[in-house]
């Protein structure tokens, strides 16, 4: 593990309240993660954690999607850090949630909200290795403004004959103009899967939704191993 001052590359806005960081790998200084893996940024020595948007194939930078929790003064002190700042401090790599190959199984990715970003870290390693099983990218938002990512998740489609992108709105009332799957993310994999043998999940989301999604994939038929999440190390529960 490293503990790097990065320069602040750019920052542009998703949307009102989801920013692109882009930081700069300082000259001279290599970095190694997988695909997946989170960063911790200091903050007055407090840690905070941020998943890597960027594949590991990328060397001299790394991007990140931040949106502040709302109450949380930790998510202030971050916002005010991304306002003023030149150069954040990073300890990298975090996480036992990653990917180091192609995984020779169905591999279904669920992110909720900004965890979208740990499964593009993964989407853009796989992908250019060219996986021969089937990947889906289910992205569950509560409205349709947060789908900040949709072109990306699109030319994924069209690059990948095997890649299907499924995002799904879980409060259809706040986007009327939105006419595709709304309601829960597991809800809406047990939709379209008859059995979860021989597939591997990955989830981003709060412990609530992980462990909800864990319950419900192992009813139907998902085998304990199979599922991966940052939760099952930082909120354990006695039994997953
Ligand atoms: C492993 C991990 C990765 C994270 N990655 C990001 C990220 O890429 N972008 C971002 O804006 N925030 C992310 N967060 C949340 C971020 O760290 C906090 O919002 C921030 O540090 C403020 O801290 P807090 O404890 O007050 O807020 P909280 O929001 O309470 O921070 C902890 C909570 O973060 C939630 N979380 C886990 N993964 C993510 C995720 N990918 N996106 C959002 N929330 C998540 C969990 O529900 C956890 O309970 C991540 C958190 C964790 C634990």
């Amino acid at each position: 593990m490293k503990r790097l001052s990065c320069k602040i590359r750019s920052i542009d806005r998703y949307n009102a309240n989801t920013r692109r960081v882009v930081l700069e790998i300082p000259v001279g200084e290599t970095i190694s993660f997988k695909a997946g893996q989170y960063l911790d940024i200091i903050l007055s020595g407090k840690h905070c954690p941020f998943s890597i948007a960027s594949s590991p194939d990328i060397k001299d930078t790394i991007e990140l999607h931040i949106r502040p929790t709302p109450g949380s003064d930790d998510s202030v002190a971050i916002e005010k850090l991304l306002d003023l700042a030149a150069s954040v401090e990073i300890e990298i790599p975090k996480g036992d949630c990653f990917v180091d190959a192609p995984v020779g199984k169905n591999l279904i990715l669920i992110g909720a909200s900004t965890g979208i970003t740990q499964m593009k870290s993964i989407i853009e390693f796989l992908l250019p290795r060219k996986p021969e099983q089937p990947i889906w990218l289910y992205w569950g938002v509560l409205s349709a403004a947060d789908l900040y990512l949709t072109q990306l998740c699109l030319s994924w489609e069209r690059e990948f004959k095997h890649f299907t992108f499924v995002p799904v709105v879980s409060e259809p009332d706040q986007s009327p103009e939105w006419s595709g799957r709304t309601g829960l993310l597991p809800d809406a994999v047990v939709q379209d899967f008859s059995r979860l043998d021989d597939t591997i999940v990955y989830v981003s989301g709060s412990p609530g939704m992980v462990y909800a999604t864990y319950d419900r994939f192992i009813q139907h038929g998902m085998s304990a191993d199979d599922m991966f999440s940052d939760v099952f190390s930082y909120a354990p529960r006695t039994k997953k």
